[in-house]
């Protein structure tokens, strides 16, 4: 996993109420006892403030996210939330361009990257969301459409702001799905996405930094094989970040491959 410290985002999605989005904060700040991976957890939108004011009081290292943002910063946009308001509750880190906003909701590229840009602008790190449908992956176009995705949801991001960006590869027919990408897979996916960054987009020193997670189906039984790739810096996880000690296993997961890697 080189030098670059692994990265665990749990994405609740429109899932749990207040008592029981309290109560897995809770149970996450008491179990993280040390951190060998940088975690943040993402409540939907009106647990937020609950779930920063009980990650602040016990002083915690998880940060706070949010699964999705609008790029504007006030005014007459009926439903929607603007990143000083995420920033206002406590949150430091969003979620943009998950499958489930591309392909449900129908987000385009243009939209993704206008919702990155005005996130890092507004001082928010971003998790932006790639990654190819079953089809696009059997017609062989995986890397095609990561490096597509990235080029236009990225454009316009500087190297400095890079560094405020976590990209989640997230193969969309490996999301919710039980199926997961083989850690040889995976770690392909991962490469290209690197090299892209390198050579197609950016330079070395923003594809050596950068931090790339896997998401799709990880679990506390696979999580360590596909962190122990070289490319994998963590994960961003969906259903067993519901369970806390699900999640806990998949942070610890992170420290089980530092060890065995020196
Ligand atoms: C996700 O929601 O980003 C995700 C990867 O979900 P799951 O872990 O349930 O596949």
């Amino acid at each position: 996993m080189a030098d670059r410290k692994p990265f665990i985002g749990g994405n609740w999605k429109m899932n749990l109420h207040a008592d029981e989005a309290a109560a897995l904060a809770r149970a996450l700040v008491d179990g993280l006892t040390d951190a060998p991976a940088e975690v943040a957890i993402c409540p939907a939108f009106p647990y937020l403030h609950q779930v920063g004011e009980i990650l602040s009081q016990a002083q915690s290292k998880i940060q706070l996210g949010a699964q999705d943002v609008h790029t504007d910063p006030n005014g007459a946009f009926t439903g929607e939330v603007s990143c000083s308001m995420l920033r206002d509750v406590g949150a430091t880190v969003v979620i943009v361009g998950h499958s489930e906003r591309r392909h449900v909701l129908a987000e385009s590229d243009v939209l993704i990257n206008a919702k990155v840009r005005a996130a890092l602008d507004a001082g928010l790190d971003v998790i932006f969301c790639i990654g190819e449908t079953l089809q696009q992956r059997e017609a062989g176009m995986t890397d095609a459409v990561n490096w597509g995705q990235i080029g236009y949801g990225l454009a316009g991001v500087s190297s400095d702001h890079m560094a405020r960006v976590t990209i989640a590869y997230e193969p969309v027919w490996a999301i919710g799905t039980g199926m997961t990408a083989t850690p040889d897979d995976a770690q392909a996916a991962h490469q290209a996405i690197r090299a892209f960054i390198r050579c197609g987009m950016f330079n070395d020193a923003v594809a050596d930094r950068v931090r790339i997670q896997y998401g799709g189906s990880v679990k506390p039984d696979n999580a360590a094989q596909l962190f122990a790739q070289p490319d994998i810096d963590g994960g961003l996880i969906g259903g067993a970040a519901l369970k806390a000690d699900d999640f806990l296993a998949i942070i610890a997961a992170t420290q089980t491959v530092a060890a065995s890697a020196g």
